[in-house]
C-alpha cells in the first residue's frame, strides 16, 4: 500500500459540525456524545400510511467529520442493510470523534416492494439533487441531499448489481478526484474502477457539495453475500479510522486493490442459453472465450469471448438470454502482473477475518 496520509481536521462551515454543538435533524437535537434514530417524513402511501426515511444519528463527543453511509439507494439493493447493521455492531459513540449518519433503506418504497424503482418507476439515482415540489422521487432526492449530503464531508453509498447480475465488491469513484481515490485505497475491496458521474447521480450532487463519495458495488440484488459483506464492513471501518473517527486500530488492507480506469460489457450476439465459463474476480486475457450460448438441444454452440484483457468485475447470472443483453462485465487493469496474487489474499484475508466470527451468514 502506498503511505496515506492522515487528513487534517479542518472548520469547513457552520454546518459541518466542527463544534461539538448538538446535532439537529428533522426537529431532533443529538447532544454530543450520544446517538439517536431519527424519522426524516417523506410522504403517506395510498393508505395514508407515514413513510419515512430512518437515520441513525451517533454524533461523538470529540470534534472529526461527518461522514453519511447510506444504502438501498435501489430498493432491491439490500447488501449495504446488512453492511450497515454490522458497522452499528462494531462501533463505539464513546469513541467517536466527529458525526456518523447511517441511513439503511434510503429508498422505502423500492425496499418494501423488493425493487429498484420507486412506485411511479422511477430510479431515484437519476433525480438527485430532487426538489422540494418535484415527482415523489425527486422529493426523496431532496430530502437526502439537505439533510444528509449537503451536512456531510464524506459518504459512502452500498448498492449491489441490478436484478440478475452479480458484482465482484468494488468501489468506484469519480476521475480526478484525489481525496476520493485515497479513500477508495484504504478500503481495501478486491477493485477499484473510476467511472465518470453521471446526470442526476447522488454521487454527482455529492460532487456539487464539496462531499468526498465512494460508491461499493457488490453482490445481488434480494441477496446477501458474505464475502462481499465482509469487505464492506472492514471497508467503511478503515475508512472511518483513516479520517481520524476514533475507530479501532484496523489491519490494513491484505493488497493493493486491482485498479481500472474503465470497463467495457460483453453481450449476447445471439439470444438462446448463457453458460458463464469463469466467474466474477477472474482475470482474463482478450479473445479468451468465457462463456457459451447455445440453442437448447446443443446443436449450436456461439463462444462469448473477452474483447480486452482485464479483471471480470460483474456478470448476469440469468442463462436465458436475449440478443444483446449484457453478460460480462469485463474491466481494464493497469497492473495484469500482480492482479491474480493480489485479488487471492484480499480474498483469504476476508474469509479469515476475526471481525466476523459471530455474524457469518449461510
Ligand atoms: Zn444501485
Amino acid at each position: 500500500m502506498r503511505s496515506l496520509e492522515r487528513p487534517k481536521r479542518v472548520a469547513k462551515g457552520s454546518s459541518k459540525r466542527e463544534t461539538r454543538t448538538p446535532f439537529e435533524l428533522g426537529g431532533t437535537s443529538i447532544a454530543a456524545g450520544t446517538s439517536a434514530t431519527v424519522n426524516l417524513p417523506i410522504s403517506r402511501l395510498s393508505t395514508h400510511t407515514e413513510v419515512t426515511m430512518p437515520v441513525r444519528v451517533l454524533h461523538g463527543a470529540k470534534p472529526g467529520p461527518t461522514l453519511f453511509v447510506s444504502a438501498a439507494i435501489h430498493g432491491d439493493e439490500i447488501i449495504g442493510v446488512e453492511m450497515i447493521r454490522r458497522l452499528l455492531k462494531n462501533l463505539s459513540i464513546k469513541r467517536l470523534r466527529g458525526t456518523l449518519l447511517c441511513v439503511p433503506v434510503v429508498n422505502a418504497f423500492g425496499f418494501i416492494a423488493q425493487s429498484r424503482y420507486l412506485p411511479d418507476r422511477r430510479d431515484l439515482n437519476r433525480v438527485f439533487p430532487g426538489s422540494a415540489r418535484g415527482s415523489l422521487a425527486a422529493q426523496l432526492a431532496h430530502v437526502f441531499t439537505t439533510e444528509i449530503i449537503a451536512r456531510s464531508d464524506f459518504g459512502i453509498d452500498l448498492h449491489s448489481a441490478g436484478m440478475n447480475r452479480e458484482n465482484l465488491p468494488q468501489i468506484r469513484y469519480s476521475p480526478g478526484n484525489e481525496k476520493a481515490s485515497e479513500l477508495a485505497d484504504v478500503f481495501g475491496a478486491p477493485a477499484i474502477v473510476t467511472s465518470p458521474l453521471r446526470d442526476g447521480s447522488l454521487r454527482q450532487t455529492a460532487d456539487n457539495n464539496g462531499c468526498t463519495m465512494l460508491l461499493m458495488e457488490s453482490g445481488e440484488a434480494l441477496r446477501f453475500d458474505e464475502f462481499a459483506i465482509r469487505i464492506g464492513v472492514r471497508g467503511i471501518l478503515r475508512v472511518m479510522e483513516h479520517l481520524d473517527m476514533g475507530c479501532r486500530k484496523q489491519p490494513a488492507a491484505a493488497a493493493a486493490s486491482v485498479r481500472s480506469d474503465g470497463s467495457r460489457w460483453v453481450r449476447a450476439e445471439e439470444g438462446g442459453i448463457f453458460r458463464a465459463m469463469r466467474k466474477t474476480g477472474d482475470m482474463v486475457e482478450e479473445g479468451e472465450q468465457v462463456g457459451a450460448i447455445s440453442d437448447p438441444f446443443g446443436d449450436v454452440e456461439i463462444e462469448v469471448l473477452s474483447p480486452l484483457s482485464g479483471l471480470i468485475i460483474g456478470r448476469s447470472v440469468m442463462p436465458v438470454v436475449n440478443q444483446g443483453d449484457a453478460l460480462m462485465h469485463i474491466a481494464r487493469v493497469s497492473r495484469p502482473g500482480t492482479a491474480d496474487d493480489r485479488l487471492n489474499k484480499i480474498e483469504e484475508a476476508a474469509i479469515d477475518d476475526p471481525l466476523f466470527d459471530e455474524d457469518e451468514i449461510m
